[in-house]
């Protein structure tokens, strides 16, 4: 069953007011990008994705379809060291949030205003990475979307879960007003978009809702799709296959199962030579050779090519040396440890100013001396842990690598290459 059907069947059974996590056909299926689909904040649909690294098909093989959340009948008491000291450093560091989220495109749009920057200095995929620029990436981005949602009746500006004073989440109406998706996001237009060549904004939300019911990473689908392209399964640009070959992972035909497997399974099966993947994980939608920090943490983050693990992308740093580059990637993947820790990154973006006071939170929650210092060790503590236990998986130095292609072949739009080399990747880590 799909997580929309699924939605609606628990919510009629439980209440509409209940959380949901569930999965999707994938899941049940144990295809290698199955996502894990939480319900948004207020209407409820499952389009909230733990998206990355086929946590759907664990569950999946555990048999578990769905766990429901009901709301408590008296709150959870927390016992805090000094409450009045939390509640004040909170208070504070919440305002520091909404202020800053005031100028915030992600708030004002969503993050679909990531496509102005990155189709205008060649870091928008296109092409299956094929380092060119996609010069209609307007008809993917802010304008077009917030038209659409002015003269459907979609909605930007939500909080996709309680509490968020950021609320870069969005619902997408189709041409007749009814609900299409929503959390329609960067990542899913880039690579469903110009890097598939497709630059037709609702066929793109089409295939985000069809990848949220069936419970799939688009980052995974959509990269899958643009390396079969390339092989010549189907056209450059091509909706309505692309929609057919989608609706196969639903089906278990030989191709869907090899597609629910994600990027490389289909690069392998097809014979292609340019597989964007590290560790095994496709690359998310900015291009490594033009924002070489964001290739840095794609190279050596142990989850595998995920910009949330420090995404190094902007003028500061895209223009600053390569060693630059490495210290902002090292840098900011330290600092995603302490953020996923905590909060959501993108309200973490503008606790910037008020750093310190996080440490100050973690001293008034649990007691003690945390301090900023503290928590820092915290985030390289867990980056080696989780280092260490790619290690003890098998996993070497070849590892944290791009693929060949990024190295030899030049982009295009800036003639570029990833140019960071092997020693500088190897000492990364050596904190
Ligand atoms: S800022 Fe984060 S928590 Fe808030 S709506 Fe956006 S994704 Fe959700």
């Amino acid at each position: 069953m799909g997580n929309y059907d699924l939605r609606e069947k628990l919510a009629g059974r439980f209440g509409e007011k209940v959380a949901t996590i569930t999965i999707g056909s994938a899941g049940e299926m144990g295809y290698r990008s199955a996502s894990i689909h939480v319900s948004e904040f207020g209407a409820g649909h499952p389009s909230r994705a733990a998206a990355r690294g086929g946590l759907g098909a664990v569950m999946g093989s555990k048999g578990l379809k769905a766990i429901v959340v009901e709301k408590p009948t008296e709150r959870f008491k927390v016992e805090y060291a000094d409450e009045g000291k939390f509640r004040e450093t909170c208070t504070l560091v919440n305002k520091v949030i909404a202020q800053g989220a005031q100028n915030d495109p992600f708030h004002n749009i969503g993050t679909i205003s990531t496509i102005e920057v990155t189709g205008a200095n060649g870091i928008l995929p296109v092409d299956n990475f094929s380092g060119k620029l996609f010069p209609a990436y307007q008809e993917v981005g802010a304008n077009k979307f917030l038209t659409n949602l002015a003269t459907r009746g979609g909605k930007n500006k939500l909080a996709c879960q309680p509490g968020c004073v950021v609320q870069c989440s969005n619902c997408y109406n189709d041409a007749n007003g009814e609900y299409l998706t929503s959390g329609f996001e960067y990542e899913t237009i880039a690579l469903f978009g110009p890097n598939c060549h497709i630059s037709d904004l609702d066929s793109i939300a089409r295939m985000d809702r069809f990848c949220d019911d069936i419970g799939v990473d688009t980052i995974e689908a959509a990269n899958a799709i643009a390396v079969a392209m390339e092989a010549g399964k189907l056209p450059w640009g091509d909706v309505d296959t692309t929609l057919a070959l989608l609706s196969e992972m639903k089906e278990a035909t030989e191709f869907g199962r090899i597609l629910g497997d994600g990027c490389e399974a289909v690069g392998k099966h097809l014979g292609c030579k340019r597989i964007p993947v590290v560790k095994h994980q496709a690359m998310a939608g900015y291009e490594p050779r033009n924002t070489k920090g964001t290739g840095i943490t794609y190279a050596t983050s142990p989850m595998g090519a995920d910009h949330t693990a420090g995404l190094t992308m902007g003028r500061a740093f895209d223009d600053a040396g390569r060693a630059a580059q490495a210290y902002a990637s090292n840098k900011l993947q330290v600092a995603m440890c302490i953020a996923d820790s905590m909060m959501c990154i993108f309200a973490f973006a503008h606790v910037v100013p008020v750093m310190p006071k996080l440490g100050e939170m973690m001293d008034a929650m649990y007691g003690g001396n945390y301090g900023f210092p503290r928590l820092a060790a915290m985030g390289v503590k867990t980056l080696l842990t989780e280092r260490g236990y790619n290690k003890m998986a098998g996993m070497t130095d070849a590892d944290d690598r791009l693929p060949e292609f990024f190295y030899k072949e030049r982009s295009a739009a800036t003639g570029s290459v990833f140019d960071i080399n092997d020693y500088e990747l190897e000492v990364l880590f050596d904190f």
